[in-house]
């Protein structure tokens, strides 16, 4: 047979997908691959009812229906005050998944280095492997996943072109800190350095507030935004993304967007108006629910023997397992699927270099389902 492209061997496939499989293969409950067990907003559905009755079943204008963008520049404003041209800064996409992959097709040649943090979301290195660039990891340290202000900067200076954050992050929690935002930021101006960011969880934090790189000084032409209403409407089926840059990038991202997908589902985008709209009560209730599951899972985890650090944000517990004498975490996580009947994801896909063994949980889910969790995972002391 004829050998497949040489960048198909370069990644392999998505760990946390395969850990969803591996979690309804063994009827284990799935607190693996992070998408909540619950439904949208009933207004939301009550609006995608009405759409599908509207006639919107045609291709939408391949930069994302206007209505759309204009209810999302108008959200983009009311939360960070930033003011967004929706026919020339921002692009809908099928879910945060194409916005990146769009992006790093539109911002990277063959052969360009891009930064990211390790522990990173395993999506960011196969996209670049795709754009044939190659990524470079700068890792983050201690049981706070901080980085070394030196190390950041000799990343930059090594002459990438671009450099992905997650923020907050999946899957270590951090919400980065305006003074870390500030420092990235005057890093990226002095070496010319465009940030992609993934912004999926910017309304899940708990303990600080989520601050928008683009809107700080100097970096709204250097910032690329991409994000979803995946995890703020509990929609990821929806697959509902954008990436919102200013009109250089726009525009090399809806070439790549529109060639690669041509546009996401049309009544699904004008649905979605209706949760851009949502009030500012909205994202009180869904920070407050996230709390209560937050506290649920971390309770449930110490009693399992675990040690669990409570995530500034986005909704994963990343935990060592070093203590528990687990030395393989692909391992573990089979186990735990197979024998305890909770799926999570093995932490080493998450590291490149020195990665402890770790296993990350997801808190979106009812909380019925995550006692139900709890439950088993007591089991895990005896059974070890
Ligand atoms: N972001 C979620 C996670 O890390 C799921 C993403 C996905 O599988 N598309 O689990």
């Amino acid at each position: 047979m004829l050998p497949t492209a040489r960048r198909t061997a370069l990644f392999s496939e998505s760990v946390i997908r395969d850990m969803s499989r591996v979690a309804s293969e063994h009827g284990a409950l799935n607190l693996a691959q992070g998408f909540p067990d619950f439904d949208p907003p009933e207004v939301v559905l009550d609006a995608l009812r009405r759409a599908i009755g509207a006639g919107a079943h045609q291709y939408a204008n391949t930069w994302g229906a206007s209505g759309m963008r204009q209810a999302l520049a108008a959200k983009i404003e009311r939360f960070s005050g930033t003011v967004v041209d929706p026919d020339r800064e921002l692009t809908i996409t099928c879910g945060s998944t194409e916005a990146m992959a769009a992006t790093l097709m539109a911002v990277l040649d063959p052969g360009d280095r891009f930064g990211l943090v390790s522990p990173f979301y395993e999506n960011y290195a196969a996209d670049g492997i795709l754009a044939d660039a190659q990524p470079v990891h700068l890792r983050l340290h201690g049981p706070e996943y901080r980085w070394d202000p030196a190390e950041l900067r000799s990343l930059f200076a090594s002459g990438i072109k671009a450099f992905v954050l997650c923020n907050p992050s999946n899957p270590c929690g951090r919400v980065f800190s305006r003074e870390e935002l500030l420092e990235l930021a005057q890093l990226a101006i002095e070496f010319d350095v465009v940030v992609v960011t993934d912004e999926v969880y910017e309304h899940i934090v708990f303990e600080k507030p989520h601050v928008h790189l683009h809107a700080l000084p100097g970096m709204a032409d250097r910032t690329i935004v991409c994000s979803s209403l995946s995890k703020t409407y509990s929609i990821t089926g929806w697959r509902l993304g954008y990436v919102h840059a200013s009109p250089h990038w726009t525009s090399a991202v809806r070439k790549v967007h529109d060639f690669l997908t041509v546009g996401a589902a049309h009544p699904l985008q004008v649905a979605a108006e209706t949760a851009l709209a949502l009030p500012a009560s909205y994202y009180t209730a869904l920070r407050e629910e996230y709390l209560e599951r937050r506290s649920i899972l971390v309770q449930a985890l110490e009693a399992a023997g675990f040690r669990p650090r409570p995530p500034e944000g986005a909704y994963f517990v990343l935990c060592d397992l070093t203590h528990m004498g687990v030395s393989d975490d692909r391992a573990f996580a089979l186990w735990l699927a197979r024998e305890i009947g909770v799926a999570a994801v093995p932490g080493s896909s998450f590291f490149k270099g020195e990665a402890r063994p770790s296993v990350r949980f997801h808190f979106s889910r009812r909380l019925e389902t995550l006692r139900e969790a709890g439950q088993k995972l007591a089991l895990v002391p005896g059974r070890i």
